[in-house]
């Protein structure tokens, strides 16, 4: 149990489509199996849950345990930072959502080529580093979505971190667009400590292709999918947590259970993953990994990551000899709600694409799903 954190970013909801609509009294009891074994690192954001997921922090954890039996992390939302003065307003704010005196973690919440603009220039670095001067932080870090070489420019500028938090799963680790094989070992070769994020890659390393799965199933009938994710990262030593969002209380039992029982993955084990990786990549050919970072900033409310899940699940039928009628069935229904924009009302405005960690040219792609998904024949035989 020693590296698992509780991720507080896809919480269970008595509402699907409002994600304010956390279920506290679920959270409560995942939070207290959590900790009953030995739990201790609970990690959120300001936005997360549509800015929700602190306060849910509070109740759920703060206002039920011992501060000095809990760990918090939170992030710095310097996306929204469009002022120096911001950065002292959000950090009260979040102590205060929280209940907290002080953040055991305290992040500067994903530096790329958006956020570059208010990490250096409103001096991000010199603001944690006060707050820990004051006591208020015990750890200072970042967390990092770009290319390799950014992360050297930031280590660079904040050479007295304490950590970074990097996005790695088995399926990420050799990737062109996420590289984070590369970004590891530059926090190696940094000394810093390491948080993964994202270890089952937004749930797409748990729900696998067929194909996939069989493979490790022929290998061990008992495993579930999201052990091999988690053991990939676990054996890795320069990762001190690992961020598991976990969303009902059975994930929880399951996530504890593979923990306790956590084995070094062996030569054969990672030859397995290998292939796994082949076939995950053939057949998912849009890597989005529904963080839903990217929803609010459409101005036309097209639900991205729905369709882009719909057009994955198309592809992985198709591949697999399926009837391609469930998936444009599946589109047209969301598209239909008239709160959701179509595809095709995509106006490549780019704003969503400054908030994608996974890099995805969002508006480039809303055209193959528009192309792939909205069949005007189907439309016609739904709506008689
Ligand atoms: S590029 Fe398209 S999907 Fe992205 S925010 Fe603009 S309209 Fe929405
Ligand atoms: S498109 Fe990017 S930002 Fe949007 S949900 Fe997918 S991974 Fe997240």
């Amino acid at each position: 149990m020693d590296k698992f954190a509780f991720g507080m970013m896809r919480l269970p909801q008595l509402d699907q489509k409002d994600p304010t609509k956390v279920d506290i009294e679920q959270v409560k009891q995942m939070v207290d199996v959590f900790m009953e074994n030995g739990g201790k690192y609970f990690d959120t954001a300001y936005p997360y849950h549509n800015g929700v997921s602190e306060e849910v922090l509070r109740k759920a954890v703060v206002e039920r345990y011992p501060r000095e039996d809990i760990i918090i992390a939170t992030k710095l939302p310097i996306f929204s930072v469009k002022k120096a003065d911001d950065m002292e307003a959000f950090f009260n704010e979040q102590l205060e959502k929280c209940g907290v005196e002080y953040f055991d973690y305290y992040l500067i919440h994903n530096i790329n080529e958006m956020t570059h603009h208010a990490v250096y220039d409103y001096d991000s670095f010199e603001f944690v580093r006060q707050k820990k001067r004051e006591g208020k932080i015990r750890h200072m870090g970042f967390s990092f979505h770009d290319e390799p070489d950014a992360l050297v420019e930031a280590l660079e500028a904040f050479p007295d971190c304490d950590f970074v938090q990097l996005q790695i799963n088995y399926l990420d680790w050799n990737s062109s667009s996420i590289q984070s094989r590369k970004c590891y070992e530059i926090a190696c070769k940094y000394d810093k400590p390491v948080v993964v994020m994202e270890p089952v890659k937004g749930g797409a390393l748990a729900n696998l292709p067929e194909e996939a799965e069989r493979i490790f199933r022929e290998y061990d009938e008992e495993a579930e999918n999201v052990s091999w994710a988690l053991r990939f990262c676990n054996d890795l030593d320069n990762v001190f947590m690992i961020l598991n969002g976990v969303s009902s209380l059975n994930q929880m039992k399951s996530s504890i259970n593979i923990f306790k029982n956590i084995r070094t993955l062996t030569d054969d084990e990672h030859e397995l993953i290998d292939k796994v990786c082949d076939i995950v990549n053939d057949l998912t050919p849009i890597k989005c990994t529904e963080c839903n970072y990217c929803i609010e900033h459409c101005p036309v409310n097209i639900p991205i990551s729905k369709y882009f899940s719909t057009y994955n699940a198309n592809h992985i039928n198709k591949m697999q000899g399926g009837d391609p009628v469930n998936a444009a069935v599946s589109y047209l229904v969301l598209a239909d709600d008239e709160q959701n924009g179509a595809a095709a009302d995509c106006i490549e405005c780019g704003s969503c694409e400054k908030y994608c960690p996974q890099h995805l040219k969002i508006s480039e792609l809303m055209k193959d799903v528009d192309k792939e998904l909205n069949n005007p024949m189907m439309k016609e035989f739904l709506s008689t």
